[in-house]
């Protein structure tokens, strides 16, 4: 069996939806598939949006609903016949109503909760799975909508629930040994064993695609996006990046977690548990050969393979001559950091102990700031601890490759690169892994840094190392 996922780019409107039913014809013709979607592109967002509205008593919430209704019907009317639409509606229309009745219902509790944040999501996912089931039986290629929430299974944790593998793995097996139909399985949700409805993080439809590839035992997990594969940079940021055609797992995993967003990190998980490779494709260039990840990559000369960056970040230091030698300072740092729900993204620790240094998202700054600050009073009191540093506005770029290890002068040539182009360097972390160098620089910065660390690594003429 092979695994075609579909993202909100590939069955954002009528025309993508004709594209990505003919990739799913063609490939059932040549074997058995499964087939995970994401909503419609931007209904995830809007759906956010309404819930977010409905909460704090803004009516606009019922001009977005509206606006949800109005891409789907469009979409409806664009692919069926005059003869068909209204069954395909129907549905539809069914939970327009029953989303309404819930964001009438958030208003009046003036609060959603991450639960009912969940719940309202999950409709987008819902929606694009019943049209393109419907489209596909139009087109006598027989279909069938699956709702991933009988199949995955997690804990409670809304927003970015944790995944039950064994039991999830069993339930998706089962439901799909034998089918007759296409499947085509809602992406993103998931739900407790008690049914309650949980998704599994922004993106996360790829990793619903892996989990299935991974339960049935796949032979390949196919992500088709809207880029012809992983390239090796975010091409908004960087218009020579180029394509990758073959990376590691890890590489992939590393990438991913470093902001490149045609691939949500989870997904590798399963896949490298079961050795399945991963192939991103373009829907709208499906000959284009992709990008392969697997464990077994072709190397080529490349010592890097990608650089990718989070944006929105803000660096907290904490320093102060009293921490040099003090055993379990950083472990008190990270637990606070930890309580109040914090994710550190990236760590830095210079080997005298002066100081650590800390990267999170820039919303939740000021609130492990403060949470350092009390933890901490006491040092500061005893003048153990100097001064605590909050920098905003910061952007972590990584460069990352498998080949970067034992090969020397990475970093001189990347902070060559850097300090040619003027470009000032906040902190730099590097694993012992060798195969990712992350710096902090200034948002303002941020754009021009790709750029000039693509071309220190890369030729103008894409593909060819510097
Ligand atoms: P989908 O809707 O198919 O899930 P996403 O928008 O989630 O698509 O991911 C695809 C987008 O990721 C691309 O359009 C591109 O702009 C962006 N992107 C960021 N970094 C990379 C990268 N290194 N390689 C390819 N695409 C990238
Ligand atoms: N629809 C969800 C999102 O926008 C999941 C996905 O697209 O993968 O995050
Ligand atoms: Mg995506």
């Amino acid at each position: 069996m092979r695994v075609l996922k579909f993202g909100g780019s590939s069955v954002g409107d009528a025309d993508r939806i004709r594209d990505a039913a003919a990739i799913i014809q063609s490939s059932a013709s040549a074997g058995t598939i499964a087939v995970v979607l994401s909503a419609m592109k931007g209904i995830t967002n809007l759906l956010l949006q309404t819930a977010a509205e409905a909460a704090a008593g803004d009516e606009t919430y019922h001009a977005h609903l509206d606006q949800i209704r109005l891409r789907h019907g469009q979409t409806i009317e664009s692919l069926f016949s005059a003869a068909d639409r209204a069954v395909v509606l129907q549905p539809i229309d069914d939970l327009i109503k029953e989303l309404a009745d819930i964001l009438r219902g958030v208003q009046l509790v003036k609060e959603c909760s991450p639960r009912t944040m969940d719940l309202v999501v999950s409709f987008g996912e819902r929606m694009s799975c019943r049209i393109m089931a419907a489209f596909l039986d139009s087109l006598g290629a027989p279909a069938i909508m699956v709702d991933a929430r009988d199949l995955v299974i997690t804990d409670n944790y809304h927003g970015s629930a944790a995944v039950d593998f064994a039991l999830s793995y069993r339930l998706i097996a089962e439901a799909l040994r034998g089918l007759a139909e296409i499947p085509i399985i809602t992406g993103f949700i998931a739900s407790t064993d008690e049914g309650v409805t949980t998704t599994l993080g922004r993106n996360g439809s790829d990793y619903t695609a892996s989990l299935v590839g991974a339960a049935v035992g796949a032979r390949a997990i196919e992500i088709w996006t809207d880029v012809d594969g992983v390239l090796s940079a975010d091409p908004r940021c960087v218009p020579e990046a180029f394509v990758v055609p073959q990376l590691s797992f890890k590489e992939a995993m590393e990438l991913s977690y470093f902001g490149a967003e045609v691939i949500h990190p989870y997904t590798m998980i399963p896949a490298v548990e079961k050795n399945i490779p991963i192939w991103i494709k373009n829907t709208l260039n499906p000959n284009a050969p992709g990008t392969r990840i697997s464990d077994d990559p072709t190397r080529d000369r490349h010592p890097i393979t990608g650089i990718a960056s989070i944006e929105g970040v803000a660096l907290i230091n904490v320093e102060g001559g009293g921490m040099v030698g003090v055993p379990g300072m950083a472990g008190r740092v990270f637990s606070t950091l930890a309580q109040v729900g914090v994710n550190i993204i990236m760590i830095s620790q210079a080997s005298s102990e002066h100081s650590i240094c800390l990267v999170c998202r820039q919303n939740q700054a000021r609130l492990a700031l403060e949470a350092l600050k009390r933890e901490l009073a006491h040092e500061l009191e005893q003048k153990q601890i100097e001064r605590f540093e909050l920098i905003d506005r910061l952007e972590i770029i990584a460069v990352i490759g498998e080949k970067m290890r034992g090969t020397p002068g990475i970093s001189g040539k990347l902070f060559s690169a850097l300090g040619d182009a003027k470009i000032n360097v906040l902190a730099i972390a590097q694993g012992s892994s060798e195969m990712n160098i992350s710096f902090l620089v200034h948002q303002d910065d941020a754009r021009r840094t790709l750029q000039v660390v693509h071309r220190g690594f890369f030729d103008a003429d894409a593909g060819r190392t510097a």
